[in-house]
């Protein structure tokens, strides 16, 4: 039997919760992306709890990561995803402390392969190969899954990355 056609694009999109009932916050996140127009889930990382970075005085976070075939161009993918925080209770009052507590937080980490430098939306995600949190559920998923800028598939950029305080353990 063969369904409809994959929309056209590939996502990975990380997402985070370290407030509130974090698992079904980011179960219910994942579940509205899934949800969103034009757009399947492709595959689910499990899910892990992990300590904070940049912003140390806050709760550990539950991370996990999710690739999406998607026919949203970027930005639209970025407004639906922001969309979806908002609804999870994360609004501008929440969001003053640069890396610190939310209910929802949803990245795009790539996006095909392209590249951007704009503030708005940078692609892939600026910070994306620092982040054990990030890179160990992209691992599960798609571990071969290449950075177009480093050129190096995300298993080889969590090989090298240097981040045994980066405690991330799976639920
Ligand atoms: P962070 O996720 O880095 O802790 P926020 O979720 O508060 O920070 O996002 C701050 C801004 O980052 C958003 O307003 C968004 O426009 C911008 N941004 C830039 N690149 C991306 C990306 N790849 N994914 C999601 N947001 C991004
Ligand atoms: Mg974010």
């Amino acid at each position: 039997m063969t369904g409809p056609p994959l929309p056209a694009h590939t996502a990975f999109i990380s997402v985070g919760s370290n407030l509130g009932d974090k698992l079904a916050c980011c179960q219910h996140g994942i579940a509205q992306v899934a949800e969103l127009p034009r757009t399947r889930l492709l595959a689910q990382s499990l899910f892990y709890r992990t300590a904070p970075v940049d912003y140390l005085d806050q709760d550990w976070f539950v991370n996990a990561a999710i690739k999406v075939a998607t026919g949203l161009e970027p930005k639209e993918l970025l407004a639906a995803l922001q969309a979806i925080q908002r609804r999870a209770g994360r609004t501008a009052d929440s969001d003053q402390i640069r890396f610190g507590p939310r209910t929802l937080d949803l990245d795009i980490i790539f996006y095909d392969d392209c590249i951007s430098d704009e503030p708005e939306l940078t692609l892939p995600h600026p910070r994306m190969h620092k982040r054990r949190f990030v890179l160990q559920p992209l691992c599960d998923i798609d571990p071969k899954a290449l950075h177009p800028v480093l050129r190096l598939p995300v298993d080889r950029l969590l090989a090298e990355l240097d981040a045994t305080d980066q405690d991330i353990v799976p639920l």
